[in-house]
């Protein structure tokens, strides 16, 4: 037999290898092997078992890796769908399913050399200094891997086998299982009783797990195929809805998938799933998967789920991978989130990726958002998903009173160098007052956004970078976002003609909001949470135990802030600047900024006192923030769908974005023409597609590369991907120049 393999090199295509006779029965789809390639071995993953193959000399695999097949056949088939729409390269797209500490060789469970403390016979025999020390160590721990004890004693192994041959200890091998949440101390829940929106969306969803469950047709057949969305606001129950369903899933004997943006999976977030299935009859472990594990607990937690031992996961953007088997649902909570989508190849979006594997399996997909974003509440319109509705909140909380405030006719009256409004000032001090929270937020960290000379005009720009640079005062520097290249900040103008000392920074950051907090409200404890703010993993975790046990008054912070937290004592939100986000270059600013402001607004009020917030900007009668202020999120949808109709943005149209990047901005641009030329031919095949460009990208230059931009409209996808990786194959690209090519983008910069 033939196995067609999927290696680990970037080579674009596959390779087929005989089947030794012996490993027939362990050789499968999904298995992972060590094939010899030129002169080496390499890894890979079976993709089909063929009876013969269309090449001559084939070699042989040198031997399976694990004994399970780490692909499951239906992620096999995810990975395909992958690489075809995505436009990428088969290892490209399998590469993004399995973990780097599961791909590796050494495949298992960690076996690790324990040393346990055995009790002496009689009295202590003999040691030396060396052995005394190590010895109450030994004792003190009882038991602990012996790597650990080496580092801990700043000893040998050698000295510790001499306690071996005393009789003091025994070392021995032993399956260390890594568990990230091991101190957690967990009390088990039960389900609340659900309000009346709460009961008809659980309905729905149980009525879908069950009709697919029992459907032979693949689905067909079947009303609205399997996806829903639940737009639910902030606190209107959305968890405890999922918690019910996936218990429905359970009870089925299915596995369950939740999705959160990494940024939200907090040990909060994790608690609740934790605490609701760790007893009863549908106890089972739930897996976490995230980027702060460790290797060793991201392998331990894969295959606790691979092993049928976790049958629910939660975790970020890659959990959609988890091979859940069978899957009877998958929840993309705060499905709007930008983070769902992978910045580097393979640039899948992790919440589309849902849809089509619970079309796939037969799993039904939850989307839950506050804020859909404008494609799923679009796919809601065309019958597409269906739609679950929590029009309340389900502690019986008001939705925070909004204000907007005018900032136009602020800065007049303060020549431009208020932070904070009076309304907003005053509401701080009354806030204050009453032993309540504040929330601030800004969304840009460090002291201004810029550094200009008022005489000549000058302006600190990054070197390798078409942005200007940050001042961080705190690290007395200039900082670039992009890059993070730095300079010491200059006293006076540095041009040479010009030397002027009254150098100004403008814009602001949120290292100057703290700095003014400090200022207005001496008494205040003020705290601030930024990337800059956190040097430690565990600073992140620390500042938000201060704000909850009332050690901080006003918390200020970047978009850090802004998402799924839940402080009771919190009644002020403040919206520094609310136009930031509307400025970018983008077609989706709009929606940016009607989510964030709505999202920072839930923030407020999530306790017995009614909550408020003050959204302060220079363009307050924008639809995205007047909407924003009512909580409208229909009436923001169905002005911005217009927008979007006439432009044939998404999600009316579809966007391929590519991007060529090279050192030389020439080179960039000739190529790009040559692209853009293959690109009108490859229109005239298709004939619905548009081609724009190509025009430099909105940040011309990141780190020293030059990039251009062609963009390509369609009203179907899946074609022009497959035309469009068939042409980019029998393209020429010059050494020096780089294309990527981005299906559905979410970010044009
Ligand atoms: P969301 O996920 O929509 O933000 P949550 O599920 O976190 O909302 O619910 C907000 C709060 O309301 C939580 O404290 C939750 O325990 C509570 N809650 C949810 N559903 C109910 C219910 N049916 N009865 C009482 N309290 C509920
Ligand atoms: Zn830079």
């Amino acid at each position: 037999m033939i196995a067609r393999v999927t290696l680990d090199l970037a080579v674009r295509r596959e390779f087929d290898y005989l089947i030794p006779n012996e490993m027939e029965s362990s050789v499968q789809d999904g298995t992972r092997v060590k094939v010899p390639f030129g002169s080496r071995e390499v890894l890979g993953v079976v993709t089909a078992v063929l009876a013969e193959s269309p090449h001559a000399n084939l070699r042989e695999i040198i031997k399976t890796v694990g004994v399970h097949a780490l692909v499951t056949p239906p992620i096999l088939k995810l990975v395909r769908w992958i690489s075809e729409y995505y436009c990428c390269a088969p290892e490209v797209a399998m590469k993004a399913v399995l973990p780097d500490s599961v791909r590796k060789e050494e495949e298992g469970w960690r076996e690790r050399l324990y040393v346990r403390a055995l009790q002496p016979h009689d009295k202590l025999p003999k040691l030396t200094k060396r052995q005394e020390d190590l010895w109450s160590i030994v004792e003190e721990w009882k038991e602990l891997p012996l790597q650990e004890l080496v580092r801990l004693a700043g000893t040998t192994s050698a000295t510790i086998r001499k306690l071996e041959d005393k009789g003091l200890v025994s070392i021995a091998p032993q399956i260390s299982e890594r568990d990230p949440y091991a101190k957690e101390h967990i009390l088990p829940t039960n389900p609340l009783e659900l309000n009346d929106e709460q009961s008809v969306a659980l309905k729905n969803i149980i009525k879908t797990i069950d009709c697919l469950a029992n459907s032979k047709d693949h689905g067909k057949g079947i009303k609205g195929k399997g996806v829903f969305l639940l737009h639910g606001v902030t606190g209107s129950g959305k968890t405890e809805v999922y918690l019910q369903a996936i218990a429905h899933a359970l009870e089925q004997g299915k596995g369950a998938i939740v999705l959160v943006p990494e940024i939200s999976l907090t040990p909060q977030t994790v608690e609740r799933f934790k605490a609701r299935f760790s007893h009863g009859p549908l106890q089972t472990l739930v897996a976490v998967l995230h980027s702060h594990l460790s290797a060793g607990e991201r392998h331990d937690e894969w295959h606790k789920i691979r092993q049928g031992r976790a049958r629910i996961v939660i975790g970020a953007r890659s959990a959609v991978f988890a091979p859940v088997e069978p899957l009877g649902l998958v929840v993309v909570d705060e499905e709007h989130e930008h983070s769902y989508k992978q910045e580097e190849a393979p640039r899948y979006n992790a919440r589309d990726l849902a849809v089509v594997r619970g079309q796939q399996e037969k799993a039904a997909v939850v989307l839950g958002s506050a804020t859909p974003c404008m494609e799923s509440y679009y796919n809601v319109q065309r019958k597409k998903y269906g739609l679950l509705s929590l029009t309340e909140r389900a502690d019986e909380k008001n939705m925070p009173i909004v204000r907007v405030v005018d900032m136009r006719n602020a800065s007049r009256k303060d020549k431009g160098m208020s932070i904070f409004s009076p309304q907003l000032h005053e509401a701080i001090l009354q806030r204050l007052e009453k032993k309540e929270q504040v929330m601030l937020f800004l969304n840009r960290r460090g002291w201004s956004s810029s550094l200009q000379c008022t005489e000549c005009g000058y302006v600190a720009e990054c070197p390798n970078c078409s942005v200007s640079l940050t001042y961080h005062r705190s690290a007395q520097q200039l900082m670039c976002h992009i890059c993070g290249h730095v300079d010491s900040a200059p006293s006076k103008c540095p041009e040479e003609h010009c030397g002027n000392s009254s150098i100004r920074f403008s814009g602001l950051g949120t290292e100057k909001v703290e700095a003014a907090l400090d200022k207005s409200f001496p008494s205040a404890r003020v705290k601030r949470m930024d990337s800059d703010a956190l040097k430690r993993k565990e600073d992140y975790r620390r500042i938000l135990g201060d704000f909850r046990s009332g050690k901080i008054d006003i918390l200020v912070g970047t978009q850090m802030i802004a998402k799924g937290l839940h402080f009771p004592n919190v009644t002020l939100v403040g919206i520094i600047h609310a136009d930031l986000s509307l400025h970018i270059p983008d077609f989706r600013a709009g929606e940016r900024t009607f989510q964030l402001l709505t999202q920072v607004a839930g923030r407020a009020g999530r306790g017995d006192v009614e909550g408020e917030v003050y959204v302060q900007s220079f363009t307050p009668f924008h639809p995205a923030i007047q909407y924003a202020r009512r909580h409208d999120y229909i009436g923001f949808y169905d002005q911005e769908i217009e927008f979007r109709q006439e432009l044939h943005y998404p999600p009316v149209g579809r966007i391929a974005l590519l991007t060529l990047r090279g050192r030389s901005e020439d080179r960039v641009r000739f190529f790009s023409d040559h692209l853009r030329k293959e690109m009108d031919i490859l229109a005239s095949e298709l004939g619905d597609v548009v081609v724009a460009g190509p025009a430099p990208a909105p940040l011309l230059r990141a780190e020293n590369f030059y990039r251009y931009q062609i963009m390509i409209r369609t009203p179907r996808m899946p074609q022009l991907s497959r035309q469009l990786s068939a042409k980019i194959d029998l393209l020429q690209i010059p050494d020096d120049i780089r294309l990527i090519i981005d299906i559905d983008p979410m970010s044009l910069s």
